[in-house]
């Protein structure tokens, strides 16, 4: 390329990534990114425009984000020492990869993760030249022990990350493989990411606090807020001073801080009801997929449902996105995930709608 002088100097591994792009165009329904429904209250969506209306909008944040730490750790139930915030949890897993150093003789430490999983792990950990390892999740979607623990004994200990509730499976994973696989790998930082525990029926936080080598990945993202971009990291509070000098200083932006500070005090109720009429809505869809012949439906802990279908997913795909409705498709993967179809629990409008239209769906491609 004789136009594009700086070529070479880019990184080899830019060469295998595209950007992240989800679906564009124009569709009804979007049942694809895993947000909430918008069911926020008036009252609240007028206190968020009044907290915006007094920025000061010539002022730098607050560097340290102390105010927004300290509502995140009491609505945690942690201290805010033990709190790292980002730029959505997405920010947090590339500080936590840009931290990493060399293992002995200069090898890169490894990323461990599972397959299917949530895709920014492998992007962000290439995109630093290290080495990604997929292990792929058991038949009921749970940790893959032995091939786990093989894993990480046999490559230079690094980070190691796990969805619980995965995405896009929506399992949450055994506690007891959680625990056998972090006391196996003491040496191994395990990340454990927990997008989704709002809609699951326990949390995973007596984990950071029984081993030194487990932190904690959270967000508003899924939960009604995904426009704010703000995420957070718990762990110890000595982890957490190393990253915080990888983190740049004004990484949340002022309107960011205070409208998130408002959300996890003042919101936080509204948040638990979002969550609740998710959860309700989620077992009406589930029950309803699962009558219908030919679909499978994996029991799911998060604001989205993971089911097969019989025929190519790739096909109802397509038959779905014609119609105006857009869900997650992993057949581009391949094996078992050529049948595997993610959809997010939507408004129960959206929901009857999607049925129809996978109605529609699966009878074409039968
Ligand atoms: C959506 C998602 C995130 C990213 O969330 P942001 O806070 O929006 O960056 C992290 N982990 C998992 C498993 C997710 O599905």
């Amino acid at each position: 390329m004789k136009n594009a002088p700086w070529l070479p100097l880019l990184r080899a591994e830019l060469d295998e990534q595209s950007a992240y792009l989800p679906e564009s165009g124009n569709f009804r329904i979007h049942l694809d990114a895993n947000e909430a429904p918008p069911l926020l209250s008036d009252k609240a969506r007028a206190r968020l425009a009044e907290v915006a209306s007094q920025t000061a909008w010539e002022r730098y944040p607050d560097p340290t984000a102390a105010r927004l730490r300290e509502a995140i750790a009491t609505y945690s139930g942690v201290t805010p020492s033990e709190v790292l915030v980002g730029v959505g949890s997405d920010e947090l897993i590339t500080i936590l990869l840009t931290a990493l150093g060399e293992a002995k003789g200069r090898s890169p430490r490894s990323v461990v993760t599972t397959t299917p999983g949530f895709v920014m792990y492998r992007m962000s950990a290439r995109l630093r030249g290290l080495p990604v390892l997929e292990v792929p999740l058991d038949p009921s979607w749970d940790i893959p022990e032995k091939s786990l623990l093989a894993a990480t004994q046999n490559t230079h200990p690094g980070i190691l990350f796990l969805a619980s509730p995965n995405n896009p499976t929506g399992t949450l994973f055994s506690l007891h493989r959680l625990r056998s696989v972090i006391e196996a790998a003491p040496e191994w930082l395990v990340v454990i990411d927990e997008a989704y525990i709002d809609y699951a029926e326990l949390n995973q936080l007596e984990l950071l606090r029984e081993y030194p080598n487990v932190v904690i990945l959270r967000t508003l993202s899924k939960v009604g807020f995904a426009s704010l971009r703000l995420g957070w990291l718990l762990g110890p509070s000595g982890l957490v001073r190393e990253l915080d000098k990888v983190r740049l200083p004004y990484n949340i932006n002022g309107l960011s801080q205070k409208l998130g500070q408002v959300v996890l005090t003042e919101l936080a109720a509204e948040i638990r009801q979002t969550c609740e009429c998710v959860r309700v809505e989620r077992t009406r869809l589930a029950q309803a997929l699962a009558k219908i012949p030919g679909v499978s439906v994996t029991p799911s802990q998060a604001n989205f449902i993971w089911f097969r279908t019989e025929v190519p997913a790739e096909k109802v795909f397509d038959s779905l996105k014609n119609q105006g409705v857009l869900v997650r498709s992993f057949h581009g993967r391949g094996g078992r995930l050529a049948h595997q179809l993610r959809v997010t629990v939507g408004t129960p409008d959206e929901d009857l709608e999607f049925l129809d239209a996978l109605g529609r769906a699966l009878s074409e491609a039968a």
